[in-house]
């Protein structure tokens, strides 16, 4: 039986390329709709038995059945939360890293994969103007790089102040801080000193003045700036927060998980201004850099911290630290231990394509926000721009609407395969939100959407 299952089979194989094949020529992907738990565990009771079933039956009711109650992040009508839109370059090639069960753990194992990871690590160094010592690794998303970097930045200022482990800490964030931030901080035992801001924008002025008014003892020992926030595409004050993280010795960390690709836009890159300051930076690559789920950039400015926070000491892993000048172990640099190679999809990407064609597509995704912006301020009085748009998403509302007005109308337009378009939380207030970054949305699907409002 164990010989069967893993020996090369034609049919199965055909079925499967064939599927992959197909699905790589959607044009445009389906948006698909939510599913219904009973249909779905209908359609599955049974099917984990002793003997196992035919691979073309249980293909089909994944295609028929599965596929179709799960909405497709890589549409071009999907514009809610962050979506996806990987190249075909790159899903190609994450079938190759599930083909070859390519792991990217250690250099002893993997320094081939690695090495392809830490070209892209660079490169993304580079554009932020991080230092030539700067590195780390890919992790699963932003909610683990962040993570993992506050790990560190924890235990470097727990060290530099020689605090007792359970000593109290705080980190600075705005209200604007993603909640895996505030997630991570739970985690890690590290309180927050909520910075007011205006304008949800947390500048250098804004994180001093918080700063001088505070009188808890618990010292702040670093501050998250966010390279683009999840809602309206704010860049925070980068530069200002990294001068006073300097004079405070704090460390700075920018959560760039959404935003981070636009230091590939020459639009917007002045906005990033004062990243290169950073102590630890994280981006998604499954989101605006066209990678497949799950791909996260975590990049530290001085990975040597990183390494003697995240080392895993175990006697079977000594042979993995061998002292090799050149050795570069992925798994040192988060919580993680085993991991697959996830950057090589991104790598061979943007090997083929060269970094001109994802500066492109980055810009495509901002000038949408822009047009779109201008669209309902031309055409469509009952529409309102909340803010202007800084990367690619806009929030708008509908004058006279409710929240459930906003939840029906978001229902309804998924129902009727128009468009994803979910309802957010701005300033109190119920209103609309568009994220684009797929660069097949086209000004036509936006027209589409914004009429099905009037
Ligand atoms: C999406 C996002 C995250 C979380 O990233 P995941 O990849 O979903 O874990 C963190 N921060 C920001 C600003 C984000 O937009």
């Amino acid at each position: 039986m164990t010989q069967r299952m893993h020996q090369y089979d034609a049919r199965m194989v055909d079925l499967v390329f064939d599927y992959m094949r197909e699905r790589l020529q959607y044009d445009p992907v389906p948006l698909d709709h939510p599913g219904e738990g009973e249909r779905l565990s209908g359609v599955l009771d049974g099917l984990l038995n002793a003997r196992g079933n035919d691979p073309a039956d249980v293909l089909k009711l994944y295609d028929h059945e599965l596929s179709r109650a799960v909405i497709s992040a890589d549409s071009p009508r999907y514009l809610s939360f962050i979506p996806c839109a990987p190249t075909k370059a790159a899903l190609l090639f994450d079938m190759v890293v599930s083909c070859a069960s390519l792991q990217g753990i250690s250099w002893l194992e993997a320094a081939g994969a690695i090495a392809a990871e830490n070209q892209v690590l660079r490169l993304i160094s580079d554009r932020a103007g991080l230092p030539e010592s700067a590195g780390g690794c890919f992790v699963s998303g932003g909610s683990a790089g962040n993570l993992s970097a506050l790990v560190v930045a924890r235990d470097t200022a727990r060290h530099r102040l020689g605090l007792a482990s359970g000593a109290r800490m705080r980190i600075a964030v705005s209200d604007q801080t993603h909640s895996s931030v505030t997630n991570t901080l739970n985690i890690i035992g590290v309180e927050k000193l909520l910075v007011p801001t205006s304008d949800h924008r947390l500048t250098g002025a804004a994180l001093r003045a918080a700063l001088a008014a505070d009188t808890d003892p618990a010292p702040v020992i670093g501050v998250v700036g966010t390279a683009g926030t999840t809602n309206a595409g704010i860049v925070d004050d980068l530069a200002g927060i990294a001068e006073v993280a300097r004079e405070l010795d704090l460390w700075f960390h920018v959560d760039g998980a959404y935003g981070g690709a636009g230091l590939f836009a020459p639009s917007v890159r002045a906005k990033y201004d004062g990243i290169e300051h950073a102590d630890s930076f994280v981006v998604d690559p499954h989101k605006w850099l066209f990678a497949p789920f799950d791909c996260a950039a975590l990049i530290y400015r001085r990975p040597w911290l990183a390494k003697g926070v995240h080392t895993q000491d175990a006697s079977y892993l000594d042979v993995l630290h061998t002292g090799d000048n050149e050795e570069w172990n992925p798994t040192d640099y988060a919580y993680h231990l085993t991991r697959r190679a996830r950057g090589l999809p991104l790598w061979f990407s943007l090997a083929v394509h060269g970094t001109d064609a994802y500066s492109e597509a980055i810009e495509t995704g901002i000038g949408l926000a822009r047009d779109t912006a201008a669209l309902i301020r031309a055409e469509y009085p009952d529409l309102e721009v909340v803010r202007d748009p800084e990367l690619s998403s806009v929030v708008y509302r509908r004058r006279g609407w409710a929240a459930q007005d906003y939840y029906d109308w978001s229902q309804r337009l998924l129902a009727d395969q128009i468009g994803f378009v979910t309802p957010t939380g701005w300033e109190g207030e119920v209103v609309a939100r568009f994220a684009f970054l797929h660069p097949g949305t086209t000004m036509e699907m936006v027209r589409e959407i914004l009429d099905t409002m009037v």
